[in-house]
C-alpha cells in the first residue's frame, strides 16, 4: 500500500490596521462606505514628484500590538521600508512598500497562534482596486496599511485552516486592530506529493475552504496519472469552482526589491513596547474562563458571548447593576441577539446605543413583577437603535390586575365562541389561541400564568 502522502498548507494573511490615516498620507481609511475615489490625495495615488509622509504612527502600534499577542520577537532597528515592484493597474507608482523582501528584516519573527508557528509579520500598503471587466479603478484602498502574518505550513486540511482563521480574527477583534467587515486576503499554499502551489488573494473564508478542497484533490489525481506538480502560483475562480494557473516559478515575479529612499529607518522604543504590552486587554480565552470562574456562567453562554468583544464587555457591565445575570442571563444571550438580529444590526453598528443601565432596569421590573416577560421583550424590540430608561415610559409598562385580565377572558371567550367549543370538545391547543387574544388585548400586560388560570376557571376545566 502506498505510504499516506503529507498534505501541508501555509497561509500568508493580509489584514486591514484599524487606523483613520492611511500609512504614508493622511487621507482617511473607511473605505467600505465611500464614493469611488473619493479618499485620495497625490500620495496615495502615485503623481509624479508625490513623496510619502513619515509612517502613521498608528499603524506601527496596532503592529506591535498584534505581535505581543503572538509572543513574537519584535525588532528594535534595522527596519528599512522596501520598494517591491511589480506592473500591475491597481500599482500606480510601480511599487508597493513593505517591510518585507529577500533580505530584509521584518518587524517581527516566529511567535506561535493556536499550535501554529507564525514565520513572521510585517507591515505594509494595500494597492488601489482595479475592476478588470470595467477598467475601472478605485485608490480608496491605495495606501491603507496592511499587516501581513505568515505561517509555517502547519495546517493539514481545510477546516483546521478555516477554525484557525476564525479564532484568529476574533483575537484581532479584541484588540481592536484590524478593521471589522473590511475582511482579509490570504494567500494560501498548498503541497501534497510536489512542489507547493500558492494560490492568491482568497478574500473569504469560504472560498479559501473551496480552494483548499480542489487543489487537494488536483494535486492528488494529477500524483495518480503520473503528473509532477511543479511551483506555481494559482488563481481560485469562484464561479466555476477550480484553481487556475498564472505562473510558473520560471515566471516567478522578479519584485527587484530596493530600499526606499524617501523613508528613513523605523525605530521601535522598547518603552513604548512595554506600555503597549501593559496596556494589552484580556484575549478571549482569558475572558471565557473568567466568565466561567467568577461570574458562574454556564460554558455554552460564555462561548457565545465571548464570540464578540462588544457583547460581552455589555453583559460585564451588567453584571455591574445587581442582577442576578446567570439567572438573566437569556435576556443577553437570547433576547438581545433577537432584537439585534432582526434589526440586522450589531451592537458595534454606530447608530446602535444600548445601555446595559437599561436592559437592567427591565430585568429588574420582570425579576419584581412589574412588568411580565412578555411585556419586557416587546419592550426591547424597540431597544433598537437606541434603548432608553423604564421610567420615561410608566403609562405602557404597568401590569394589569386579575379583575382586569378576567375581563379581557371574558370577552374573548364570547367573541370565539367555536374556539372556546373546539377546546371545550377536548381541543387542548385551543386554550393556546384564547391565551393569545387576551395578550394582545391586554397589549402584552397581563400575566400569562394568570391568564391560564382564569381562562380554565371560567371553562371550567381543571387547574
Ligand atoms: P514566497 O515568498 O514565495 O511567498 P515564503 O518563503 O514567504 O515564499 O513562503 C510563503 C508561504 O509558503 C508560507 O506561508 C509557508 O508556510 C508556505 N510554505 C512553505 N513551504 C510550503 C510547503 N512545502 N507546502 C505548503 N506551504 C508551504
Ligand atoms: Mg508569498
Ligand atoms: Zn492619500
Amino acid at each position: 500500500m502506498e505510504k499516506a502522502f503529507p498534505i501541508k498548507i501555509g497561509l500568508e494573511i493580509h489584514g486591514y490596521l484599524d487606523t483613520c490615516e492611511k500609512l504614508f498620507c493622511m487621507c482617511k481609511t473607511d473605505f467600505l462606505d465611500a464614493k469611488p475615489n473619493s479618499l485620495v490625495c497625490p500620495i496615495c495615488t502615485g503623481q509624479p514628484g508625490s513623496k510619502p509622509m513619515a509612517p502613521n504612527s498608528d499603524a506601527i502600534k496596532k503592529m506591535i500590538q498584534i505581535a505581543l499577542v503572538f509572543g513574537s520577537k519584535i525588532n528594535y532597528s534595522n527596519i528599512i521600508w522596501q520598494r517591491k515592484h511589480y506592473n500591475w493597474a491597481d500599482l500606480p507608482k510601480g511599487y508597493q512598500t513593505t517591510i518585507s523582501g529577500m533580505h530584509a528584516t521584518t518587524n517581527a519573527t516566529s511567535g506561535k497562534f493556536k499550535g501554529i508557528n507564525l514565520t513572521e509579520l510585517h507591515l505594509e500598503e494595500d494597492p488601489a482596486q482595479w475592476n478588470p471587466d470595467s477598467g475601472k479603478i478605485n485608490y480608496n484602498r491605495s495606501g491603507l496599511p496592511l499587516i501581513e502574518i505568515v505561517t509555517e505550513p502547519e495546517f493539514s486540511d481545510a477546516e483546521q485552516v478555516i477554525e484557525w482563521l476564525k479564532s484568529l480574527l476574533l483575537s484581532l477583534s479584541y484588540i481592536k486592530a484590524v478593521r471589522k467587515n473590511a475582511g482579509i486576503k490570504v494567500d494560501v499554499n498548498v503541497s501534497t506529493y510536489g512542489e507547493r502551489v500558492e494560490m492568491k488573494n482568497l478574500n473569504s473564508l469560504e472560498k479559501i475552504r473551496k480552494a483548499i478542497g480542489y487543489e487537494i484533490l488536483r494535486q492528488v489525481e494529477n500524483h495518480d496519472k503520473g503528473i509532477v506538480q511543479t511551483r506555481d502560483t494559482l488563481a481560485f475562480d469562484e464561479k466555476s469552482g477550480k484553481t487556475i494557473k498564472m505562473r510558473s516559478k520560471e515566471g516567478a515575479a522578479d519584485y527587484r526589491f530596493i530600499p526606499d529612499p524617501d523613508l528613513s529607518m523605523i525605530k521601535i522604543d522598547k518603552k513604548i513596547v512595554n506600555k503597549i504590552k501593559s496596556g494589552l486587554p484580556e484575549m478571549p480565552e482569558v475572558k471565557l474562563s473568567r466568565l466561567l470562574k467568577k461570574y458562574k456562567v454556564g460554558e455554552k453562554d460564555a462561548k457565545i458571548l465571548t464570540k464578540n468583544l462588544e457583547l460581552v464587555e455589555f453583559f460585564e457591565e451588567l453584571v455591574n447593576h445587581c442582577i442576578d445575570t446567570v439567572k438573566n442571563m437569556s435576556w443577553v444571550t437570547i433576547e438581545l441577539l433577537r432584537v439585534l438580529n432582526y434589526n440586522k444590526k450589531t451592537l458595534e453598528d454606530d447608530d446602535v446605543e444600548i445601555l446595559p443601565s437599561h436592559l437592567a432596569e427591565l430585568i429588574k421590573m420582570v425579576e419584581s413583577g412589574k412588568i411580565t416577560v412578555l411585556k419586557g421583550k416587546q419592550i426591547m424590540n424597540d431597544f433598537v437603535p437606541k434603548s432608553f430608561s423604564l421610567a420615561e415610559h410608566k403609562g405602557e409598562i404597568s401590569n394589569i390586575d386579575d379583575s382586569a385580565i378576567e375581563n379581557l377572558c371574558k370577552q374573548v371567550i364570547s367573541e370565539n365562541v367555536h374556539v372556546v367549543d373546539e377546546y371545550k370538545s377536548g381541543k387542548v391547543a385551543s386554550l393556546n389561541f384564547l391565551i393569545g387574544q387576551v395578550m394582545r388585548l391586554s397589549e402584552r400586560r397581563a400575566d400569562y400564568k394568570e391568564t391560564t388560570k382564569i381562562l380554565k376557571k371560567i371553562l371550567g376545566g381543571s387547574e
